[in-house]
């Protein structure tokens, strides 16, 4: 056990983005007593989420529900469209979309990873003209797939989504759409339907404010008739089974019932309060947290302020800094977890989720958390980000979309 320098009373501050606080609407529906996945009130359960979760993804066709992690769904998405030796287009905007290219390697596919040099693509989102010129290249169509990441969560950027599709269209490219964003559903503005997208892959543990455990892909037409000819070797991932189970609310296999009951109730939260209302609280979220690192004088991860994310907020530590250092000493002296740097960015940079079950105040009491320990590590303020934050809170109340 790590030993904390008090005895942690009241609730941890969880404020990493993803897994994100589950409200305790969504625990209770979960301590319902496991039911039979074969019975009459599964099937009923099993349609009504079905048919509830597509208002999420803004798309009427069908979305693919796996009891796995995020990473299954990635996997699910590339094995169900795409053959041996097939050649994939990605971008490195960061090290999630640095996994997803691992992982198509390993997969037999063909990645060709496109980004800009060294360590800016990690400050910047998808670049839409590079996939352009790429793809108008390719006249023999040999590049299958073009696969970004929506909101990169190792650093804060949220890319234009209908720029890529645009991108594609403009090359008169065949290739489908792949679109992650198991970070950015629930949080960020996302349209499968109106954005073209073939596959969106998403998770559990961060917008819908689930336990980890369950992700998806919503499909396309065009995604679907490539699972037809997709020789990738695939059974528990197959859409085929899986959509024909579905039909009538069931899977082919034992689903994650109680986390289902959860996905329910997320879904019910979601749809009660609104989608725009969600995206437009996250937005301010993501400005007030802005506003404090601006106001201590600190640099944000992200360098383009298109595509600043509203799910989480990289703070740059100064040259010098230890990042991890910070974080360890927040942790141990105020209780508060934040997101570590990942890959490339490790040790560079520390990262404050503003998703799913927040407030302003809790995000003040991350801030403060955060403010405290920056200056007891040695970091020079400018002033004070927490009151900055407040100020920015109290003076622009939450915008009510109808
Ligand atoms: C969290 C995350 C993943 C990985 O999902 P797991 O649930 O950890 O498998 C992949 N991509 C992005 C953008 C993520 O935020």
């Amino acid at each position: 056990m790590l030993k904390l320098d008090f005895h942690p009373s009241g609730r941890h501050f969880l404020q990493i983005p993803g897994p994100s606080p589950v409200p305790d609407r969504i625990l209770r529906a979960m301590s319902l007593p496991t039911i039979d996945h074969r019975g009459p009130e599964f099937g009923a359960l099993g349609l009504e989420l079905l048919a509830k979760v597509k208002v999420i993804f803004k798309t009427t066709q069908p979305v693919i529900i796996y009891p796995a992690s995020g990473t299954g769904a990635w996997e699910a998405a590339l094995i169900n469209t795409m053959s041996t030796g097939d050649r994939v287009l990605m971008f490195e905007t960061g090290h999630f979309a640095t996994l997803w290219e691992k992982m198509a390697l390993r997969l037999g596919l063909e990645p060709e990873f496109l980004g800009l040099p060294g360590y800016e693509g990690w400050r910047a989102g998808v670049q839409a003209n590079m996939i352009e010129d790429r793809l108008r290249k390719d006249t023999g169509h040999t590049i299958k797939a073009v696969c970004v990441v929506h909101n990169e969560t190792s650093t804060g950027v949220t890319s234009n989504i209908p720029a890529v599709r645009r991108a594609i269209d403009a090359a008169g490219h065949p290739a489908l759409l792949l679109v992650d964003t198991i970070s950015g559903l629930a949080c960020a503005d996302y349209q499968h339907d109106a954005w073209g997208v073939d596959v969106t892959i998403s998770g559990s543990q961060k917008g819908l404010m689930l336990p980890p455990g369950i992700s998806f892909n919503a499909l396309s037409d065009n995604a679907i008739a490539a699972s037809k000819t997709s020789n990738l070797p695939k059974s528990f991932w197959a859409w085929d089974e899986i959509l024909e189970a579905n039909k009538n609310g069931y899977w082919p296999y034992t689903p994650n019932t109680n986390l289902l009951y959860g996905l329910n109730e997320a879904l019910d939260m979601l749809l009660e309060e609104g989608l725009e209302q969600v995206i437009a609280r996250h937005q301010r979220w993501a400005v007030g947290v802005r506003t404090a690192v601006e106001a201590w004088g600190l640099e944000v991860q992200c360098q383009e302020p298109d595509v600043y994310s509203p799910v989480l907020t990289g703070v740059v530590m100064p040259e010098g800094v230890d990042a991890d250092a910070v974080r360890r000493l927040i942790y141990e002296r105020f209780d508060l977890s934040l997101g570590m740097g990942l890959g490339k960015s490790k040790g560079k940079m520390f990262r404050i989720g503003h998703l799913g079950d927040c407030n302003d105040l809790t995000l003040i009491a991350a801030l403060g958390g955060c403010e405290a320990g920056l200056k007891l590590s040695g970091v020079n303020l400018k002033g004070s980000g927490v009151l900055a934050a407040l100020e920015y809170f109290s003076q622009n109340r939450p915008h009510h979309v109808n």
